[in-house]
């Protein structure tokens, strides 16, 4: 099997399959069965058992069960059985949690899965690549990353980058001519393309010859399978800060311990309630829950077309200060239809919607047959020859398969009743240069029936005009004079200020029979013909988005390779350039170092005509600046960019793979509208994340507090083992759970972004934690007083009392976590689950209160109904005295 050594022929028959119409769907199932799917096998992965197992890996929970086991053996059996059953449950509530955001992490890995473009049946069409088979014909261009092993059979300027597999950085030039050489080095083989490599420049088609394991990537794949799990900053911190709360509640555990010795009780139980109070205090699962809250954003964030790649990126979005987007495609519909044409100093009007194949030419209001009018059917002739873009049928209507751009220019020929299919009988194309946005041009060599060879080249029309000798002009060839060049910008400024983008173009005849090499031997001395204007409308949705973004403190840049005017009137029409903005060109940051664009930056709102290159200069300036930078891109240059900035963001329609990779976050259909809601979503993770460590915390802080201050003063037990425990486990779990679920505050995207570096506690949150834990604290100690003073015999009902108000004031206080303000600021029933979660946890309260098969395990009593006064009373006192002082302080 030496395909590098046969024909395009040869490959195609020992491959059995056609280079023209591909395999069919029933050879492809046969294939399939025959090759399974293209796919490198997978590393291990950690066992449901082992995960968990994992749960119980705590130390302080080691030592509950030790001393459970211990209670045990001492004929404690209720005890016993009780706290291990609440310790394995909770165990499998954190098993399913952790598996649950592993799960959401792995189905966003499939959704980023990367596409190939195949032909089958005799249609060109995107398939995931695990589905391709070995004789499959796929097509690739620079920026994607091959996605099995191939024979190339075209190859236009086709470069692709081997490192992966040979470690050398330098592209390999690729071409389709058979090799002698029987046995070369995978370096050396020139007509072949490798799984994972990348196509740096061009396009090429090949043919797949092997798949999955059996590639030549397959064959190492042991070596690259690490997947690198990632914390996300504030995950980072809290483990930190994880490691200063365990010791302190220790240590607090400690002295509680300590000081019900010292007051009398007996060691045995202060151990047993010191280790239930370390377990329960002891916010060691904040991490795990943080990653469940993220993922689950995450979620919602794929429901509104965001995709992230990297988990920071939840976080960091939300303290996003500029935006840099893309204009074409992202901020416009990318839906482009020629309205004007220009040659020859005479414009004229091109009618009929997109997508329409019928229309009507115009030349001073007066209709016109295009074919007769020689400038109009050279030019669309040439816009259709000089280009890589095919219109199929796809469900009943045209569609265009490639460059919106292009295939504009096919709908305007098809308007004047001009075909590629015909032209395509007359004119061959022997040679392509494909588009790039670095040098904003494309060209073909083409000849014609008599073997007449000429060149086209089309692009940026201030671009070309300066590769321009001479210029059509009412049908005769001039010399471009210095004259012709103004009414040629003339004309483009005017159609650019209608916010049309414009192409021009060119060609050049050639004389001698070889054809060049190099697009810079075809790109110069050509003669201009003339222009095509199209509109692309903008995104209906992008001008409201741009404007919430203003509220929330988030500058929007636009970016695009267009010309300045047309750039101009967009960002105008979409409310990003505003009086005192400024727009910047190409031509003046290729000048400007980035600590002189550093001192401009911030009055720019558009950049024009720039190149993929000029992104990381202006990321960096922006970054300079103290910004957080979220950064769009699609093509193969814009990786960079997308790498340096804090948000890289990738187009999941037009995205090349290399972009993709290069990003943390993908926008499924590459709008404007995406990025807004995915940092709103993200600015929302994050106050969620907030709302719950609040919740927490505050909770743990009350649970140790009562108990040290009761043992400071030398009072029995306010709450035994058990019911400690079961407070950490239906308290703190669905509750809390519900908050990172909660609905967006009214005015997250009204304020500032956050700072990238605010810390866990900021914005007063370590104050509203220690003084809330404290009034819980202390609302149950005072329940638990008065009822103890009042029948002192019966310690069972006054510890069940202590119970049930520690557990009411954790219910209420939950509802007042939902916002920074105050609990009545807005409407508390609002979120559902948090709803549901207080319900059911206050239900699991009373059964375990008044049901008489439950109260001798968690020895309980019934409580008197004129007691719930009390209870009810103590437990609310901390939200009215919270809601009390800011009315107070609204009033002043
Ligand atoms: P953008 O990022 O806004 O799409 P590009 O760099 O892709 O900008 O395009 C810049 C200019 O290059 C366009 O205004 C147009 O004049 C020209 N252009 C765009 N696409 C093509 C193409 N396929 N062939 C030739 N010229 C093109
Ligand atoms: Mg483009």
């Amino acid at each position: 099997m030496l395909y590098h050594g046969m024909k395009e022929s040869e490959v195609e028959q020992s491959l059995n399959t056609n280079t023209k119409k591909g395999l069919s769907g029933k050879a492809v199932e046969a294939r399939r069965k025959r090759f399974g799917w293209n796919e490198l096998s997978e590393g291990e992965k950690q066992s449901a058992l082992l995960l968990f197992f994992s749960q119980f890996k705590d130390f302080m929970v080691l030592v509950l069960l030790g001393a459970t086991l211990l209670s045990g053996l001492l004929g404690e059996y209720v005890d016993a059985i009780a706290i291990m059953a609440i310790v394995l449950i909770n165990g499998f509530l954190g098993f399913f949690q952790e598996r649950k955001a592993e799960k959401s992490l792995q189905a966003l890995k499939n959704l980023s899965a990367p596409q190939v473009n195949v032909l089958r049946d005799g249609k060109w069409m995107k398939i995931n690549s695990r589905e391709v088979v070995p004789g499959d014909i796929l097509k690739f261009s620079s920026g994607d990353r091959m996605g099995a092993d191939i024979r190339i059979i075209v190859a236009n300027n086709l470069e692709i980058e081997e490192s992966a597999l040979t470690g050398e950085s330098i592209p390999t030039v690729k071409n389709t001519n058979p090799i002698e050489d029987k046995s070369p080095n995978l370096g050396d083989m020139n007509n072949m393309a490798f799984m994972g490599t990348l196509v740096t420049r061009g396009n090429g088609i090949g043919i797949v010859t092997s798949t999955g394991m059996s590639t030549a990537m397959g064959r190492i794949a042991d070596m690259i399978q690490t997947t690198t799990a990632m914390m996300t900053p504030l995950q980072r911190r809290l483990e930190q800060l994880g490691k200063i709360l365990i010791t302190v509640a220790l240590f607090l555990t400690l002295l509680v311990v300590a000081a019900g010795i010292v007051h009398g009780h007996d060691v045995y139980t202060m151990f047993l309630a010191g280790v239930s109070l370390a377990v329960a205090a002891i916010p060691e699962g904040l991490p795990a829950i943080v990653t469940v809250a993220l993922s689950l954003g995450v979620q919602r964030m794929i429901k509104k077309k965001a995709i992230v790649r990297k988990l920071p990126a939840v976080e960091t979005l939300g303290c996003a200060s500029v935006i840099c987007s893309d204009k074409t495609g992202t901020m416009t519909l990318n839906q482009m239809t020629v309205t004007h044409l220009w040659s020859g100093g005479k414009t004229w009007l091109v009618k009929g919607g997109d997508h329409e194949t019928k229309g009507t030419f115009y030349e001073n209001e007066k209709l016109i047959e295009p074919k007769k009018e020689k400038s109009i059917s050279q030019l669309l002739t040439f816009g259709v020859l000089c280009n890589d873009t095919e219109l199929v049928i796809q469900d009943n209507a045209i569609a265009i398969d490639g460059d919106p751009t292009e295939g504009a220019l096919l709908f305007a020929a098809l308007k004047a009743g001009m075909h590629k299919d015909e032209m395509t009988k007359q004119f061959t194309i022997e040679k392509e240069f494909p588009f790039d946005s670095s040098r904003k041009m494309m060209s073909v060599i083409v000849k014609d029936a008599n073997g007449k060879k000429f060149s086209i080249t089309k692009g940026a029309p201030d671009v070309l005009i300066e590769k321009c000798e001479s210029i059509l002009w009412e049908g005769k060839q001039r010399l471009l004079n210095v004259q012709l060049v103004k009414e040629a910008k003339g004309a483009v400024d005017n159609l650019a200020a209608q916010a049309l983008r414009t192409i021009a173009i060119a060609y050049k005849p050639l004389h001698s029979n070889s054809i060049p090499q190099k697009e810079e031997e075809v790109e110069k001395g050509l003669t201009f013909i003339g222009l095509q204007g199209m509109i692309d409308p903008p995104r209906p949705e992008v001008k409201l988005a741009v404007a919430e973004c203003k509220t929330a403190g988030i500058k929007t840049v636009m970016i695009t390779g267009d010309h300045k005017a047309t750039a101009c009137a967009i960002a105008e029409q979409l409310g990003i350039l505003e009086h005192k903005d400024q727009v910047m060109d190409g031509q003046l940051l290729n000048e400007l170092s980035v600590e002189e664009l550093e001192n401009v930056v911030e009055d720019i709102a558009v950049f024009a005509r720039v190149t993929p290159e000029h992104k990381l200069k202006i990321v960096k300036a922006f970054q300079n600046r103290g910004h957080v930078v979220a950064m769009t891109g699609d093509g193969i240059n814009d990786a960079p960019a997308i790498k340096a900035a804090d948000i890289g963001i990738a187009m999941g329609i037009t995205g090349t793979d290399v972009a993709k990779e290069a990003s943390s976050l993908i926008l499924l259909d590459d709008n404007f509208a995406t990025i807004k809601a995915a940092i709103k979503e993200g600015r929302n993770i994050y106050e969620n994340i907030r709302k719950f460590i609040r919740y927490l915390l505050a909770s743990n802080v009350g649970e140790i507090l009562v108990m040290l201050f009761a043992m400071l003063m030398s009072l029995p037990l306010p709450l035994v083992p058990i019911q400690i425990l079961w407070v950490n486990l239906v308290t703190d779990g669905l509750p809390a759970m519900a908050l990172g679920l909660d609905q967006p505050e009214e005015n997250v995207m009204k304020r500032k972004p956050r700072h990238i570096k605010e810390g866990v506690f900021a914005r007063r949150l370590g104050w509203k934690i220690i003084s809330r834990g404290f009034l819980i604290g202390f609302a149950t100690l005072v329940a638990f007083i008065i009822i103890y003073h009042r029948n002192p015999n019966d310690l069972p009902y006054a510890q069940t009392v202590a119970f049930a108000t520690l557990v009411m004031a954790q219910l209420i206080h939950v509802f007042d976590c939902r916002s920074e303000v105050s609990v009545f600021s807005r409407n508390p029933f609002e979120n559902k689950f948090l709803v549901w979660s207080v319900i059911s946890s206050a239900a699991l309260m009373f059964a375990v209160i008044y049901v008489p098969l439950l109260q001798p395990i968690f020895h309980t009593v019934s409580i008197a109904a004129n007691d719930w006064l009390l209870i009810i009373g103590m437990s609310a006192l901390p939200t009215f005295l919270l809601a009390g002082s800011f009315f107070i302080r609204k009033k002043k």
